[in-house]
C-alpha cells in the first residue's frame, strides 16, 4: 500500500493514530499544505493567521521535518487549496490511500468532504485524534454529552481513565518513488508577507514550536521545576513563563498530544502524589474537551453572533471602541497591557483573557465575534473550540448558566496585578506614574494624561468606586 500521511493540526510523531495507521504502508508520503486562504483577510476584518502563529506554525513544521528525517523520511510542504493539492499527489505518485485526523470545526470538515470528493475513489480515512477522550471511552454517546461544565465533568469522572498513548515510531515507511524530487524549503514569514515578529523578552511565552520544546516544557512543567505542583495557586498570574502550564499552543497545533499531557499528569502523580493543583490541571484539560464536545455538536452555531441562546441578545455594536481596544488605548490599563501584550507576543494569562473579554462585551458594548477574530489572528494557540466557546460564555450566549460572565475590571486589577508590576511592564508611559495610580490614570488631570500621552477613560462606572485609590 502506497499511503499519504496529510498531516494538519497533529504536528507531531508521539501519539499519533494516524501515523501509527500509516506505518503499515509499504510507502509512506507525509504532507503539510499551507494554504494562502489563511493569509486572506476575513468578515470581521482580521486574517485566519497572524505573525505570531505563523512563525509558531513554521518552526513546528520544521522541527516535524527534521524528526521525519531522523526515521528515514521528510515533509513535504506544499502550498495551495488542499482539495487540489492533495488530489494531484495522489494522481501524480500513484497513491491509494490517505490518512489524516478527523476534524470538528466546520470550514475544516466541510474541506475535507471537498477534498474527499476530488479523490475520485481513493479513500480518505479519518483517525480521531486531538481530544483527550476518545468517543468509545464517554459513559454516553457524544451528541448527549451534558453542556454544562460541572455535569459533563462529573459524568466523565465516573469512570477511571488510563492514558497509554503510543510513543514515537522509531523508523517510517521510505517516501514512495518520486516524491523525493517534490520536496522544497519551508516558506519564510516575509515570503507570507508577514515581515519578522519582533523578539519581546518579557513573553509570557518564551518558547519554540515543535514537538521537541512541546517535550521539553512538559518535562520541565511536570518533573524538573515542578511548578505543576502549585498550578491551583499561581495559574491566575500574568506575569513570566511560570504562573501557568503553557501546553496549548502546542496543544492545539498538535505538536502535543493532551493524551501524552495527562499521562504525564498521572505518573507524576504516582511518584509525588495528587494535590489541589495536579487536580485542577486535569479539569483545565478537561474544559479543552468539554468546549471541543460544544463545537461538534452545535457546529457552524457557534460561530452566529446569539451561539447556543437565540434568544438571549449579547450588543452588536461595532465603533471606536473595538479599534481603541484592539491598539490597547481603551484608557483601562489593565485591558490595554493585556491587549498590547497580546500583539506583541501573540500570548496572554488566561485571568488577561477574560478581563479584556469581558470589558469588550459588557464594559464596551462591541459585538464579541470581532473579539474573537481578533483573538484568532492574533493567538499563538488559537483553536476553534475553545477560542469561539470561551468567547460565547462570556457574551451570555453560551449554555453554561453558572458561568461568570461580567467582570468588575478595575477589582480584577487590584486583586490581580496589586502592586501595577503588570501595567507597569506592558505600558512604558505609565512607569513614571506614582504605582497606586497606574491602574487608574484617569484620575490624573488631562494635561498630565497629556503629556503621558495615554488615553483619558471617559466614564467611570459606579462599580468601581469601591476600588478606587482612598485618596482620590
Ligand atoms: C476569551 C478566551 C479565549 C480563549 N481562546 C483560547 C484559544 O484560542 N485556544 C486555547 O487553547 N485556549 C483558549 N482559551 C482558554 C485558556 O485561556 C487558554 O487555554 C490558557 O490560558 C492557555 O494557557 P496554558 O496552556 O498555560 O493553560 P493552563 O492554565 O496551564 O491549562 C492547561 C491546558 O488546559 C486547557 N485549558 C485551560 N483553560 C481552558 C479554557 N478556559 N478553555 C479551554 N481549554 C482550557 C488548555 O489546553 C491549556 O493549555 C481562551 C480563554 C478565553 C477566556
Amino acid at each position: 500500500m502506497r499511503a499519504l500521511l496529510w498531516l494538519k493540526q497533529d504536528l507531531r510523531l508521539d501519539d499519533h493514530p494516524a501515523l501509527q495507521a500509516g506505518l503499515s504502508a509499504e510507502r509512506l508520503l507525509p504532507v503539510f499544505v499551507f494554504d494562502p486562504a489563511q493569509l486572506q483577510t476575513g468578515a470581521f476584518g482580521t486574517r485566519p493567521l497572524g505573525v505570531h502563529r505563523a512563525r509558531f506554525l513554521l518552526e513546528s513544521l520544521m522541527a516535524l521535518d527534521g524528526a521525519l528525517r531522523q526515521r528515514g523520511s521528510h515533509l513535504l510542504v506544499l502550498p495551495g487549496a488542499p482539495e487540489q493539492v492533495i488530489p494531484r499527489l495522489v494522481v501524480q505518485l500513484g497513491l491509494q490511500q490517505v490518512l489524516t485526523l478527523e476534524e470538528i470545526a466546520p470550514d475544516e470538515r466541510a474541506q475535507l468532504v471537498r477534498v474527499q470528493d476530488q479523490l475520485a475513489g481513493v479513500a480518505l480515512q479519518q483517525v480521531p485524534g486531538n481530544d483527550l477522550l476518545h468517543a468509545e471511552e464517554l459513559p454516553c454517546p457524544l451528541e448527549q454529552l451534558p453542556q454544562v461544565f460541572s455535569q459533563f465533568k462529573n459524568l466523565v469522572e465516573q469512570r477511571l481513565h488510563v492514558f497509554q498513548p503510543r510513543p514515537a515510531p522509531q523508523r517510517l515507511p521510505p517516501l514512495p518513488d518520486g516524491a523525493q524530487a517534490l520536496l522544497q524549503a519551508l516558506p519564510s514569514l516575509s515570503r507570507l508577507g508577514l515581515g519578522e515578529p519582533l523578539s519581546v523578552p518579557a513573553s509570557a511565552f518564551p518558547f519554540s514550536g515543535g514537538e521537541p520544546a512541546a517535550q521539553a516544557r512538559l518535562r520541565d512543567y511536570l518533573w524538573n521545576s515542578q511548578s505543576v505542583r502549585h498550578y491551583q495557586d499561581t495559574r491566575n498570574g500574568m506575569l513570566g513563563s511560570e504562573y501557568s502550564s503553557k501546553f496549548s499552543p502546542w496543544l492545539a497545533n498538535g505538536s502535543l498530544s493532551a493524551r501524552r499531557v495527562v499521562a504525564e499528569l498521572r505518573r507524576h502523580e504516582a511518584q509525588y502524589g495528587r494535590n489541589d493543583s495536579t487536580y485542577c490541571l486535569w479539569l483545565a484539560l478537561l474544559w479543552r474537551d468539554f468546549f471541543r464536545g460544544i463545537l461538534r455538536r452545535h457546529a457552524g452555531a457557534l460561530f452566529q453572533a446569539g451561539a447556543l441562546k437565540a434568544t438571549e441578545h449579547a450588543p452588536q455594536r461595532l465603533d471606536q471602541d473595538f479599534e481603541r481596544w484592539c491598539q490597547g488605548r481603551t484608557g483601562m490599563p489593565l485591558v490595554d497591557a493585556n491587549m498590547r501584550e497580546l500583539a506583541d507576543t501573540g500570548f496572554i494569562s488566561n485571568r488577561g483573557r477574560q478581563v479584556v473579554a469581558s470589558y469588550l462585551i459588557n464594559d464596551l458594548q462591541q459585538a464579541w465575534r470581532y473579539g474573537a477574530a481578533w483573538f484568532e489572528e492574533h493567538l499563538i494557540d488559537y483553536d476553534p473550540a475553545s477560542n469561539w466557546g470561551n468567547w460565547a460564555y462570556l457574551a451570555g450566549v453560551g449554555r453554561d448558566p453558572r458561568y461568570q460572565r461580567t467582570f468588575n475590571v478595575l477589582r480584577q486589577a487590584r486583586e490581580y496585578d496589586p502592586d501595577a508590576r503588570y501595567v507597569s511592564l506592558w505600558l512604558p508611559e505609565l512607569r513614571h506614574v506614582p504605582p497606586h495610580l497606574r491602574h487608574t490614570p484617569f484620575l490624573l488631570s488631562s494635561l498630565q494624561l497629556e503629556t503621558l500621552d495615554y488615553p483619558r477613560l471617559e466614564r467611570i462606572p459606579a462599580t468601581w468606586w469601591p476600588y478606587l485609590p482612598r485618596a482620590a
